[in-house]
């Protein structure tokens, strides 16, 4: 007997919904939670969703070991055909970085060290496909358990709004699985990106947006589309409680690689990635603080958490989303264009991972994106952008006693 996920807000979804049914009926934050499981590794494979397949929801939903294992390899092989190569853990490891620290007596440079996890090299150059590799095994589950009538003829559209990664990472697994994709892209999306998605065969729809309106009109054609019958196959949490589920494969990775770290400052745009890395830890036991990082061009999250703060805690702030989690203006700017969400969708995970580890919200000056990024290639020799070095910014403006054992995520390539 499969059961749907409990919603924060207490109502217990459908086994086929992939959002909470309330989300539209009040001012509520609607997330379903996916519960952590018992850490259990397979350490006889290298690829992530074989190795950690015990702790996936989908495999506890599939309920046939051998299936589960037979079906993750054939996706995964097709994933590499279509992307050049499939998912392994990815490389972690640690790195002297010199940067002068601000207020510091002494002259000249201090050099840290610090656990560096590099996503850039995974499928489609970003952790994203971890969450939309994730979500393809539950629709392969649910169509096997016969969902739209069992039939690949009868198969939903996928959905998804995004501005760069996110849809690429999305169309490559949708390809490789040959399953209808649309992407609700900006009208400023790069020609490169739309270039990409359309050599996968994904729908691209661009949304301009109107003169004065708030909020991302990509998200909302998205909404749109998903209230249609789309299945919603992004990474944002209210949206799709399973996208979890393959993004907190990322934490038991960092969990097995880096036990010692006593802090990790992640990159949060719309906050799933942040919220899939605690999780990950979390099951792992280890107790690492959360320190959520954004540019100061856009900071919704650091917002929310002083009004959390201010309502007396995270229940109170739950009930009343809109005076804590509201689209950040005017438009959001930052040379970290992937985490440049107009709202932390996932932001209360993120507010209730960082408050249960001691963690909190660190915003970046703008100065600070670029010139660390050239600071993370140089001395780590990885190709990564302004968004993927983020958390790194981040950590080096926090600037923490260089006791302490620091982490952090590259993810996202250089084009
Ligand atoms: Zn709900």
């Amino acid at each position: 007997m499969i059961t749907g996920l409990t919603c924060s807000c207490g109502t217990i979804a459908g086994a086929d919904d992939w959002a909470c049914p309330r989300r539209d009926d009040d001012d509520g934050d609607h997330v379903l939670g996916l519960p952590l499981p018992e850490w259990s590794v397979d350490t006889s494979s290298c690829q992530p969703f074989v190795r950690y397949r015990r702790m996936l929801r989908s495999w506890a939903e599939a309920g046939e070991d051998s299936w589960f294992v037979d079906t993750v390899s054939r996706l995964d092989a097709a994933v590499a055909g279509v992307d050049g190569h499939g998912f392994e853990v990815t490389p972690c490891a640690e790195f002297s970085i010199n940067y002068p620290v601000t207020g510091s007596t002494g002259a000249g440079d201090t050099s840290r060290r610090i656990t560096v996890k590099n996503e850039t090299s995974n499928v489609s150059g970003t952790h994203k496909a971890r969450h939309t590799f994730g979500l393809m095994l539950h629709l392969l589950v649910r169509e096997r358990r016969g969902g739209w009538g069992g039939k690949r003829s009868s198969r939903p559209r996928l959905a998804i709004a995004s501005c760069g990664n996110a849809a690429v990472a999305a169309a490559v697994v949708a390809a490789a699985e040959r399953w209808p994709i649309t992407v609700f892209v900006p009208a400023e999306a790069e020609a490169a990106t739309v270039a990409r998605l359309r050599e996968l065969d994904a729908v691209v729809e661009f949304c301009p947006r109107a003169g004065n309106g708030v909020g991302d009109p990509s998200y909302h054609k998205f909404r749109d589309a998903v209230r249609r019958g789309a299945v919603p196959f992004g990474c944002q949490g209210p949206d799709n409680g399973y996208t979890i589920d393959g993004g907190r494969t990322l934490g038991y990775e960092l969990a097995e690689q880096a036990p010692g770290i006593d802090r990790v400052y992640i990159q949060v745009g719309g906050g799933a990635l942040a919220a899939s890395v605690a999780q990950g830890l979390a099951a792992a036991h280890i107790r690492a603080a959360l320190m959520a990082v954004q540019a100061e061009g856009c900071a919704p999250l650091a917002r929310a958490w002083e009004r959390t703060i201010e309502l007396g805690g995270l229940e109170e702030a739950r009930r009343q989303r809109p005076t804590v989690m509201w689209p950040w203006t005017p438009t959001p700017i930052s040379a970290a264009t992937g985490i440049l969400d107009d709202e932390t969708y996932d932001w209360a995970s993120v507010t209730e991972a960082m408050a249960a580890t001691g963690g909190r919200p660190v915003v970046v000056p703008e100065s600070l994106v670029t010139e660390v990024c050239d600071l993370a290639r140089a001395a780590t020799g990885i190709n990564v952008s302004p968004t993927g070095s983020a958390g790194l910014a981040g950590l080096l403006s926090d600037n923490p006693p260089t006791t302490t054992t620091p982490a952090v995520i590259f993810t996202g390539a250089q084009q």
